[in-house]
């Protein structure tokens, strides 16, 4: 069991360091990296989708490559046409309704990031639950202008979910709506979203994902909780093992971290991250091991917490 503390390149969800703990076993690297706000109820999902990635090893992939989309932070127009152009991706998601910005902000990053993708290439909008039901219809309205895949999160509620989605042609995703295996179906019963964003985490693991994907019936956009490689490959793994996957995942995230633990980062090629399972490599990890005692104990701690939480005998020798 490995600790490691990456700077992020930029602040996000008000953090700037990525933690977590690197577990090894018999099938490989797992990642486990719940945020600081989980207890040890929803961290044991998180543990056992890391045990799962060393000890079980994930079903076999349908696919090769996974499509995936760069993220467009809440920048200015250039800086977006100019990020976009650059990831070579064929599909871009762009992150609107930023606190202390306006519509016409909004309006004038979708407006450049089509110009600079191109006809042919897809649009979706996040919003992180930011806008209440008359704002997300008129803002929904006013971006498909420049034509939108799906929009991401317009509300925080399933029951604004399912108003906008009545009231508007664009597609509704549900991300921040599905953090435990119950809120798929919990989704689907209230018609509230078209598509699901599922996150192997939180999920507790690609195998427990697959079921939910199944159950819940939605097309599924796999995303990744912002994870070194060793996280990210299980996201991949569970976007590779699905029957359907029409649409680009979230995974080219790495670039969020200052750097990784694998030699040879899951990072996109021509719009596509190639289905494989990196190795942690030595020199790499130590960079991001922190001195810091403290941390260290606090992290073995969360492991122990969540693991005496799980039905399975423990697996990983960790004293309480
Ligand atoms: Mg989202």
């Amino acid at each position: 069991m490995r600790v490691f503390s990456i700077p992020m390149r930029t602040r996000f969800r008000g953090i700037t360091q990525r933690e977590g703990v690197l577990i090894h076993g018999p099938a490989g690297w797992g990642e486990f990296s719940p945020f600081a706000e989980y207890g040890p109820v929803e961290s044991a999902r998180w543990l056992a989708a890391a045990r799962e990635a060393a000890y079980d090893g994930w079903p076999a992939p349908l696919r090769e490559t996974v499509p995936v989309n760069v993220t467009i932070p809440a920048v200015g127009p250039e800086t977006a046409a100019g990020m976009t152009r650059a990831s070579g991706c064929r599909t871009a998601k762009v992150k609107v309704a930023e606190r202390g910005q306006d519509e016409a902000d909004d309006v004038a990053r979708v407006e450049a990031v089509r110009d600079a993708i191109g006809p042919d290439g897809k649009i979706r909008v996040d919003v992180n639950g930011a806008w209440d039901v008359d704002r997300a219809v008129r803002m929904i309205r006013a971006l498909d202008r420049f034509g939108l895949e799906y929009v991401e999160q317009p509300c925080a509620t399933l029951d604004e979910l399912a108003r906008v989605r009545r009231l508007v042609d664009v597609p509704v995703a549900a991300d921040e709506s599905i953090r435990r295996a119950e809120d798929p179906l919990k989704v689907r019963a209230a018609e509230a979203a078209d598509i699901a964003v599922l996150k192997v985490q939180p999920l507790g693991g690609v195998r427990a994902a697959l079921k939910i994907a199944e159950a819940c019936g939605l097309p599924v956009v796999v995303s990744s909780a912002v994870e070194t490689s060793i996280g990210l490959a299980a996201g991949l793994a569970l976007a590779a093992a699905l029957p359907e996957l029409p649409y680009a995942c979230g995974l080219a995230t790495l670039s969020l971290l200052e750097g990784d633990v694998v030699g040879d980062p899951l990072v996109a090629e021509d719009g596509a991250i190639p289905v494989r399972r990196p190795d942690v490599v030595e020199d790499a990890l130590r960079r991001f091991e922190p001195a810091d005692d403290e941390l260290q104990a606090g992290w073995r701690r969360r492991v122990a917490d969540a693991q005496a939480l799980m039905d399975a005998p423990p697996v990983i020798g960790v004293a309480r």
